[in-house]
Order: structure tokens, then sequence, then C-alpha cells
């Protein structure tokens, strides 16, 4: 049997996103949907009107005008739009952001930071919640940006985003949320300046994200070339995936209450099941959290040796960013929560999602403690 619960890092493709991508994928040529969207023919008017009706399906779902979206590779590419973007064109030479955000923001500060910008980082507490007093001392001098995430991709603990919103209007400093790992689990943050969005972690294509933008707000390009997407993206429109993403974020957004409370159920018996093994803490358990993600500490155990094992059993988990899986340095993210590097190494991620059923949960748990069990050397 094969269990997935790597949700957090990339979602099996929706019905709904097959539907919409496959004419344009394998439609007749003379359908024309094939085209470059920026051809002035036939083919590329047919390409360029499924471009705009994808565009206009996600400007609604998000109450921003079409001519706000840009669509970029994905998230990373959104993450480093925003925050280099807006630096490039700013006065302020300073951005704030969390010390638990996803690498694509983490190290495009950083980058940034190499560049001259000054970088803070705001602190969470144990439970991995943003620390609001020290969000304000940030916020007390000029910056051009703050990057607060919605959701935290390893633990799920939630941000407290409208307060962050909201003290940043009033400090004057533009907004940008990476809501990744909110999309169709908590209400988008839509009143940011700038929001990241990835279709692959909604049961969208792999390769499609987007920057909400504000018309008004001068963002300086990461990609220079053709015109396309209003100067903010040189390069061919990928229609069929803008199509997908679409499809996908409507579903999402429109499931999210039912698909909460059936995962909370899913995730109920995966915690448990965590809780009946000795030595084993949940993450984020008194902060609020998205009802697909547990995070736990498993005394003792490395937490690769524990996914291999899993994996030899057709579990599919993951030890936290998928961009730091294979590598043993502990997560940034448990680190800034006070989490002792051994322990952040023993840190196994389950994340669920539309295809997740009870019997993903009731597997894990059967075949979870033998392995911890052994990976303990017992
Ligand atoms: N931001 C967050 C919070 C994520 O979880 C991810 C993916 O893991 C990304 C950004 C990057 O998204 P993408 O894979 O679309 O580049």
């Amino acid at each position: 049997m094969k269990v997935y619960l790597d949700y957090n890092a990339t979602a099996p493709i929706r019905e709904e996103t097959r539907r919409a991508m496959e004419p344009l994928l394998f439609g007749a040529i003379e359908a024309g949907a094939f085209g470059n969207a920026s051809s002035i023919h036939w083919a590329g008017r047919e390409a360029r009107k499924h471009l705009e009706r994808a565009r206009t399906k996600i400007a609604e779902l998000v109450q921003r005008k079409p001519s706000e979206i840009v669509f970029t590779s994905g998230a990373t590419e959104a993450d480093n739009l925003a925050l280099r973007g807006i630096l490039a064109k700013s006065s302020a030479r300073r951005l704030i952001i969390s010390a638990v955000e996803h690498p694509a923001v983490i190290e495009t500060a950083a980058f940034l930071e190499r560049e001259g910008v000054e970088v803070d980082r705001v602190a969470v507490d144990a439970e991995g919640r943003l620390d609001l007093a020290a969000l304000d001392r940030a916020l007390s001098r000029p910056a051009a940006l703050i990057s607060i995430m919605a959701v935290n991709n390893e633990t799920g603990v939630i941000s407290p985003i409208e307060e962050v919103l909201d003290r940043a209007k009033k400090a004057g400093v533009l907004t940008h949320v990476d809501a990744v790992q909110a999309a169709g689990r908590i209400p988008l943050p839509l009143d940011a300046d700038l929001i990241s969005l990835s279709a692959h972690k909604v049961g969208g294509p792999k390769g499609i994200g987007a920057l909400i933008t504000r018309a008004t707000l001068p963002i300086e390009p990461l990609l220079f070339g053709g015109p396309q997407e209003r100067g903010h993206r040189g390069g061919t429109e990928a229609v069929p995936l803008a199509a997908g993403f679409a499809a996908a974020l409507e579903k999402a957004l429109a499931d999210r209450d039912q698909e909460n409370t059936r995962l909370a159920a899913i995730r109920e018996r995966i915690d448990r099941g965590l809780a009946a093994i000795e030595g084993v803490r949940v993450l984020g358990a008194n902060a609020r959290r998205v009802a697909n993600t547990t995070t736990a500490l498993f005394s003792g155990v490395e937490a690769e040796t524990l996914l291999h094992a899993l994996d030899l059993e057709g579990v599919a988990a993951s030890s936290g960013s998928a961009c730091a899986s294979g590598s043993l340095e502990p997560s940034h993210v448990l680190l800034a929560m006070g989490v002792p590097k051994n322990e952040a190494l023993s840190a196994v991620r389950f994340s669920l999602g539309w295809a997740s059923r009870i019997d993903d949960a009731n597997r894990l748990i059967e075949v979870l403690p033998p392995l911890v069990r052994r990976a303990r050397g017992g």
C-alpha cells in the first residue's frame, strides 16, 4: 500500500486540473490553443484567450484586477520577484522578514543583505508563533517591505497575518505574504500588497505560480525580455499551466471548509497514534495550526533513518522543508523555535491533502511504532 503524507512538498494533480489542461496541451492544431499568446494570428489569439481566462479567474479568487496577477514559474520566483523587485525600486534599504520563512525568502533576503540591504529577522517563540513585540520594534524604523508567510510549511503554524498587515500599514511599510501553504486551508491574506502563490501545492501543475501585486507598485523585473506579464516577466507564457493553476486554485478555495473538517479528523488519528509512542512531541501543538500538518520530534531517532524505513513500507513523509531533505542540516525553522540541533534532526513532517484518506493515517500508525523502536536500536 502506498501512503502519501507529503502534501506540503507537493500535491497530486486534481481531476479539475487535468480537464483544464488537456485540451490546451493536446488539442487539434486547427483549434490553435498551442499558439504563442503574444502572436497576432488566430492561434496566438486562441492561446491568449485561455491565458487571460485563467488570469481573470485567479484575479476573481484573490479579489484583484487581472492586470495585478503576474504569472511566474512558481512561488520561489514570486518570492524573489517580490523582495528583489520592490527593494530595487525603493529608497529605503531595509527589509523585514521572520526567522521561519521558506528558503525562497530567507535566501533572497541573504542575497539582498550581501548587496547592502539591512535585513531584520523577527523571532518566533517555542511554538513557532511570531513575536509581536519584536515585530513592533522592527516596524518602528523605516523599511521598504515586510515579508511574512501566512502558514509555515514545516510546522503548519498560522501567522497572525491580520496583525502584521495592520501594524505594517500603520508604519507605512509595504507587505508581502507568502501564502503558498495557506491556499485552501485558511482565508487568503487579501489585504497584503503582494501575495505569492504556487500551483502545485493546491493540486495544480508544477512550474507555475503567481505574484499578486497592486497596479500602483513599482517592481523591477527579475527576467528581462519581451513585454509579457505587463513588463513584469519576459518569456513566452505557459498557457496550459496557467489554466491548470486557475482550475486547481478555484477547487482548493471552494473546498476549504469541508476539507479542513475532513483532514482534521485524519490528522487527529495521526496525532493520537503519535501520542501513544513514547518520546514523541508534536511541534506547535499549542499554536494555531492548519488542519493538514503535523510535525513531530522523535527523541533518539534520526529523521533520515525513520523516513527511509517509512519509505520501505510505502509511506512518504518528509523531514521538514522539501529543499532541506537529503541534507543533514537541521531546519532553520526548528532552530528558530529553540529546538536543540540534535532534536531538530529527529523531526518528521506528515502533511495531508485533497486525496488523503483515513486509511492513510491508519496505515501510518500501524507501521510507525515498530519502525521507531528499530530506529532507536531497540
Ligand atoms: N513558499 C513556501 C511556504 C513553500 O512551502 C514553498 C514550497 O515548498 C515555496 C514557497 C516554493 O514554491 P515553489 O515550489 O512553487 O517554488
